[in-house]
């Protein structure tokens, strides 16, 4: 008994077992500095997970965010990383892609960045079908600037800007992206981290815009409703024969707000911004880069 107090074997092997794994190689040097107990810690280790699962290069990955408590992301990560400005993050990802298709794009933010100040942004990289990752971290508040409602607040939730209660009906994002015509929609939970690192390979696996709603509680501002506790009570899984291609199916199930469903809303293959784009290269009678380059060294 005394040998086991004297030697936590449990702790080296597991720390072992993570060096080993490459996943520290996607984490910078700055530690998060968000308050222990943050949904966004699973944030870091869903993204290290996913793409280091992925064999993802560093040097090819960008991770861009706005404004708020999700978007010191880029710090913590070994990537490439833009942090922009407030609700801006969809325009800069989408610069970003068209700029070099190569490049793998994680656009990362919170409730009051996206659908605050930079909701006008996100049907357009929705419908365009840019070929680009959004994870959309949702505590229902803005907690870096300690605590005010925010569009996904809930009715009746108290803040300092709702002393009385929130009167106002908060949006449906995962209605709204399916409706946008976003090409993947799914939802996680930050308290299942390894179902969120999942949906997040998989998000960026999707060729074409991915939006995943992440359920994330703020522990330091928000102590009565989107909390561990009752997120855990809540949240189910899509029903098993749940068909992903169906748009209906899609929306009813995202409508039923009370008991939020975990995994692939709504999921289609159409082309995407860069086909697009490389179509009207072609049609103007131009290059794709590609060409050139094989015109180049022949
Ligand atoms: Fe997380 Fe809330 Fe702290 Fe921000 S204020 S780091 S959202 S717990
Ligand atoms: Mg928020």
């Amino acid at each position: 008994m005394a040998a086991n107090l004297e030697k936590p074997v449990y702790l080296e092997e597991k720390l072992d077992e993570i060096r080993q794994s490459g996943r520290l190689d996607y984490r910078s040097k700055s530690l998060p500095t968000w308050c222990p107990g943050c949904g966004y810690f699973s944030m870091t280790e869903g993204v290290v997970d996913a793409l280091n699962s992925l064999g993802l290069d560093r040097k090819d990955t960008v991770v861009v965010s706005g404004i708020g408590c999700a978007s010191r992301f880029p710090f913590f990560v070994d990537t490439y990383g833009f942090h922009t400005l407030h609700g801006r993050t969809l325009p800069v990802a989408t610069g970003i892609k068209v700029a070099n298709e190569a490049l793998t794009v994680v656009a990362v933010g919170g409730d009051g960045d996206g659908f605050a100040i930079g909701g006008g942004h996100v049907p357009h990289a929705a419908r365009r079908n840019v070929d680009i990752t959004y994870l959309l971290f949702d505590n229902g508040i803005y907690g870096l600037t300690k605590g005010q409602t925010s569009p996904t607040s809930a009715l009746g939730f108290t803040t300092s800007t709702s002393p009385f209660r929130n009167y106002d009906q908060p949006l449906n994002p995962l209605m709204m992206l399916i409706s946008y015509g976003a090409s993947w929609v799914g939802q996680a939970y930050a308290g299942q981290p390894h179902h969120l690192a999942q949906m997040i390979q998989q998000a960026i696996e999707h060729r074409g815009f991915s939006y995943l709603h992440i359920l994330s509680p703020c522990v330091t501002f928000d102590k009565t409703d989107k909390t561990y506790r009752n997120l855990t009570l809540a949240v189910r899984d899509l029903p098993e024969d749940h068909d992903p291609e169906n748009r209906l199916a899609a929306l009813a199930e995202a409508e039923k707000v009370d008991r939020p469903a975990m995994g692939l809303f709504y999921r289609e293959a159409r082309p995407t911004l860069g086909d697009a784009l490389d179509d009207i290269v072609l049609k103007a009678g131009g290059k794709l880069e590609s060409e050139e380059a094989t015109a180049i060294s022949a």
